[in-house]
């Protein structure tokens, strides 16, 4: 049992949440909060990356598991040290062409957005239009914000970008303080009114609405990119940013998927379980299977059977398929199903059973009815120390006849 759930809470995961299940969640928090669309909450996406930083990280999970936020901070792997949520956040998703922080200087800014795509849609292939808002260099001006010859440095900043302002906080006592020049907004450089292109007031790139035609492949995957090279942001002097699409796989109410196996649950009738059944099943491209158990095999509860090349296509080799695994839910009938009398029939025709040979001391005891959901709740609320007692009395509800 973990000591906190904060960080998992952050990411509205489970504490047995597994590593895809954090990424998904990091992947779609880190997006939505991210400060270019959400520019109001810069603390929440500090939270999110934090959380991620720690649970991404088995050693680090392990540690907040045990000890919780006190451990994370007092020590051990990284003595509470986070990475900034920007370096998370391109480390996840590969922004930057490839990395090099260098090369990152010299691109406009990758546009990421994350598509959701239904399990039908990653079993048959599709094409997706998707509306994109982008920067791009105004045509106007041809990114010089104005008129040849109307670009001058900014006189407050003197072309720096920065202004510096120097307290005189006691004898010998100076504070500086810098922040971005008010006059320019950083920029270093100043266009006069009348002489701004009207297009882009100055600002040498515009918003463009961008249609991508996005081709979802037989067999993709969830948080597989799609990358649209020199499609993102455009910034004067600099290579366009990409446009990187991420799937989001949509859970589907029937099949789970497994890497590329599917996986179902399905209820079968103990009279199914032992004397063979047929059932039809609905694949992802909307054929019929006919599912047959013959007379003479039995399925057991829990049990679990496969059939070969109905899971999902390979990405790239779509002709080989994965596996379709089912998981049998056996139901038995209810007590009584069957008068008193006509059991003995039934007997006859299972396999013989073991009598027991029981000392002469032997207690003899009834079963009642269990509901383990008593327990369980109570333990998930850490008074497990004090409800030990409980345990056999009060808690667990025993039925008697
Ligand atoms: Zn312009
Ligand atoms: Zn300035």
């Amino acid at each position: 049992m973990v000591k906190e759930t904060g960080y998992y809470d952050l990411l509205g995961v489970k504490p047995e949440a597994t590593e895809n299940e954090l990424k998904k969640a990091y992947r779609k928090l880190a997006l939505k909060y991210h400060p270019d669309r959400n520019p109001e909450d810069p603390e929440k996406f500090k939270q999110i990356s934090q959380a991620y930083e720690v649970l991404s990280d088995s050693k680090k999970r392990d540690l907040y598991d045990r000890g919780g936020d006190q451990a994370i901070k007092e020590g051990g792997t990284g003595e509470g040290h986070f990475s900034s949520p920007m370096d998370i956040f391109d480390m996840f998703f590969g922004g930057g062409g490839g990395g090099g922080g260098g090369r990152r200087e010299r691109k406009g800014k990758d546009v990421i957005h994350q598509l959701s795509v239904t399990l039908e849609e990653m079993y048959n292939a599709s094409v997706r239009k998707l509306a994109l808002q982008k920067n791009v260099v105004c045509e106007k001006c041809e990114g010089k914000g104005g008129k040849k010859g109307a670009v001058e440095k900014c006189p407050i900043c003197r072309g720096t970008g920065v202004q510096v302002q120097i307290h005189q906080l006691g004898p010998g006592m100076v504070q500086q303080i810098q922040s971005v020049c008010r006059s320019c907004e950083g920029q270093g450089e100043r266009i006069n009114e009348k002489d701004r292109c009207k297009t882009c007031s100055g600002k040498k790139i515009v918003r463009e609405r961008k249609i991508l035609e996005v081709h979802v492949d037989k067999g993709m995957k969830d948080g597989q990119k799609i990358f649209f090279r020199g499609e993102g942001d455009q910034e004067p002097g600099l290579e366009p940013g990409d446009i990187i699409i991420i799937i989001d796989e949509k859970e589907h109410p029937i099949y789970k998927r497994q890497g590329n196996d599917l996986l179902i649950k399905m209820e079968i009738k103990l009279v199914e379980a032992l004397c063979g059944f047929q059932k039809v099943l609905k694949t992802l491209d909307n054929r019929e299977l006919l599912i047959i158990s013959h007379a003479g095999d039995v399925v057991k509860h829990d049990e679990l059977k496969c059939i070969l090349n109905e899971g999902m296509p390979f990405y790239k080799n779509p002709y080989e398929k994965g596996r379709l695994i089912i998981r049998f839910n056996v139901i038995f009938p209810s007590d009584g199903f069957v008068p008193l009398d006509k059991l003995k029939e039934l007997e006859s025709l299972l396999p013989e059973r073991e009598e027991p040979i029981p000392d002469e001391n032997a207690e003899e005891v009834d079963l009642v009815s269990f509901d383990p959901s008593t327990y369980r709740q109570k333990a998930s609320h850490n008074h497990a120390y004090n409800e030990d007692d409980d345990m056999g009395g009060r808690r667990v509800q025993c039925q008697s006849h």
